[in-house]
């Protein structure tokens, strides 16, 4: 739908418009009024350049779509969701948690041994792990690919599948060879969309699941999905989206909590919805309660920071991981929270 800058538009606009709207098999139909028209797109409109066109004349104010510009993400797109399972649970039926080191001390592996075997008997599904860590500053501990192996004896010693960041090609090469069963891509690469292409090619077929945290710099919920979009359309649709909160922060909040957009995805994409409370408010006393609204908001699941003793962390832990006690009384109430969640949606 165009929206003119002024009331209506003039035979030549709107023969421009069509001019453009034929290189994409549309017509133009205006819906005349007296104050204003507005100009309906017929057809396909989910071209971005179609819309970029339109919107870059300057007697246009903006364009609207009904239809939604994602082809395999989109809640009603013909492309069939490939059921995803994550510790023997199908997202979107039962409720998931994933818990675990933000980063893993390759200096001490028995301390992420000790909290896997912990998360597991707390209730978690999963197990998160972080391998290779994006940091703001380049001094901070970086992470180290010898704890891939560490991630990997978890996993062996636990049986809870794993998730870690990736956060360029090898990575990913070395993660894919070693059968992590979810990739985790960061808040900070949510925007670098060659890496997101790169991720669906490579593990296309693979059966490996794709965890897309939401950047710190996204506004439009469609941004989000779009992004997504990068790794379902280049050949892996098993994608999770994880808000985790932007920026600018809330006063006293590491970031600003997102969970809430949990609805509007759901609305919009088929994709499940597992939210990072951690990130998101950055203190491990807000992260039960941010868990709980995103369990409220009816997410499929969530993913937390959890540390047998967080002092000893490294990367975020210290500040934003719960103990596996604190997950042990937690898990039971967010699967009771999505469950009323879940009623109230019928
Ligand atoms: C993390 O999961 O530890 C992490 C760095 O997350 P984000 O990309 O959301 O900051
Ligand atoms: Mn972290």
């Amino acid at each position: 739908m165009i929206i003119p800058q002024l009331g209506h538009l003039t035979e030549e606009q709107i023969t421009e418009i069509r001019t453009i709207a034929a290189e994409f098999n549309c017509t133009i139909r205006p819906i005349e009024g007296n104050e204003m028209s507005v100009y309906a797109i017929i057809g396909d409109e989910t071209s971005q350049l179609l819309v970029t066109r339109i919107e870059g004349l300057d007697y246009v104010k903006r364009v609207d779509r009904i239809q939604v510009p994602y082809k395999v993400l989109a809640k009603n797109s013909l492309h069939t969701q490939a059921k995803m399972i994550l510790g023997g649970k199908e997202l979107g039926k039962e409720f998931v948690v994933i818990a675990g080191h933000c980063a893993i001390d390759t200096k001490n592996p028995n301390l992420f041994y000790e909290t896997a075997q912990a998360v597991k008997e707390a209730g978690a599904d999963a197990l998160r792990g972080g391998v290779w860590k994006p940091r703001t500053s380049p001094y901070a501990y970086q992470g180290d690919a010898k704890a891939l192996e560490i991630l990997i004896e978890a996993r062996a010693r636990t049986g809870l599948q794993v998730v870690t960041e990736v956060m360029e090609y090898d990575e990913v090469k070395l993660c894919v060879e070693a059968k992590v069963d979810v990739l985790q891509i960061g808040a900070r690469n949510a925007l670098n969309y060659r890496l997101l292409t790169q991720i669906g090619q490579m593990t296309a077929g693979t059966g490996i699941q794709v965890l897309l945290k939401r950047s710190i710099h996204m506004g439009p919920v469609d941004e989000f999905i779009l992004a997504a979009e990068y790794i379902a359309g280049s050949g892996n649709n098993n994608v999770m989206l994880c808000p985790r909160g932007t920026l600018p922060s809330m006063d006293g909040y590491r970031n600003h909590p997102d969970e809430s957009i949990t609805q509007l995805l759901k609305a919009r994409t088929w994709a499940p919805v597992v939210v990072d409370p951690s990130h998101s408010v950055g203190k491990s006393l807000y992260v039960p309660k941010a868990a709980l609204a995103a369990a409220a908001y009816g997410a499929d699941g969530v993913i937390m920071e959890s540390h047998c003793r967080p002092v000893q962390g490294t990367g975020d832990d210290p500040k934003q991981a719960i103990t596996p006690a604190v997950l042990a009384k937690l898990i039971p109430e967010l699967r009771a929270v999505a469950e009323i969640s879940k009623r109230i949606s019928l």
